[in-house]
């Protein structure tokens, strides 16, 4: 098994972290939250020379689910690759997946695409960077279906927007629950161990640590 590596592309007018994820050995990863300018996720997908193998969302926004259509269509014209399945999140977010054209007219961006995942994902359900194991868990508040993808060996997650360096997902939104925000984290993220190191969905990571010792919203 080689190490894992990551990279990050921002994309969208909100500048979210689409996250690459790959195995260095095989050189085979997935893709989290393609929200949109899937031109330069393609370009980085190239520039590593990854073999993607599926698509991973975190939850319903459009800023981290408005890209999954075209990019799966994009990779789905490789030849002979095995098609690439959209995964996640969990089905609680499907009033917002299916409403993605709305959000962005809400927010004056056309074009996008409702999606629908190939397949929903639970709390405790292993997904496989090639042979890295990463746990589902379900993390609810930001919005209700929101999963985080968490790798215990390599002491690795990408929370999607949960948990940001010094503060925590919104709530003023649709579906936004703060207490549902902050047991989950305290139930769910903070018990990882503080080595833990994460990518969020917007600015830069952290680690369980630094944001246990001093995150306001979660100490
Ligand atoms: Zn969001």
């Amino acid at each position: 098994m080689g190490a894992l590596k990551t990279a990050v592309v921002p994309v969208t007018p909100f500048q979210q972290n689409c996250t690459l994820l790959w195995d260095e050995a095989t050189r085979a990863g997935v893709v989290i939250d393609p929200g949109g300018d899937v031109q330069d996720i393609l370009a980085a997908i190239a520039r590593e020379g990854l073999d993607i193998a599926a698509i991973w969302l975190t939850h319903g926004h459009l800023d981290h689910a408005g890209g999954a259509l075209e990019l799966r269509d994009a990779l789905n014209r490789r030849p002979d690759h095995a098609s690439v399945p959209i995964v996640g999140p969990d089905r609680r977010d499907e009033p917002l997946l299916s409403n993605l054209r709305l959000q962005g007219e809400m927010f004056g961006l056309r074009g996008l695409a409702n999606v629908t995942p190939d397949r929903w994902v639970s709390e405790g359900e292993t997904l496989q960077v090639g042979e890295h194991a990463f746990e589902v868990l379900h993390c609810p508040g930001h919005t209700p279906g929101h999963v985080v993808f968490v790798c215990r060996a390599q002491r690795f997650a990408q929370v999607g927007d949960v948990l940001f360096a010094g503060s925590v997902g919104r709530t003023d939104f649709p579906y936004g629950d703060h207490a549902a925000l902050i047991a989950a984290i305290r139930a769910k993220l903070l018990p990882l161990g503080d080595d833990v190191a994460f990518i969020c969905g917007h600015g830069p990571g952290s680690t369980i640590g630094a944001e246990r010792r001093s995150n306001p919203f979660v100490r």
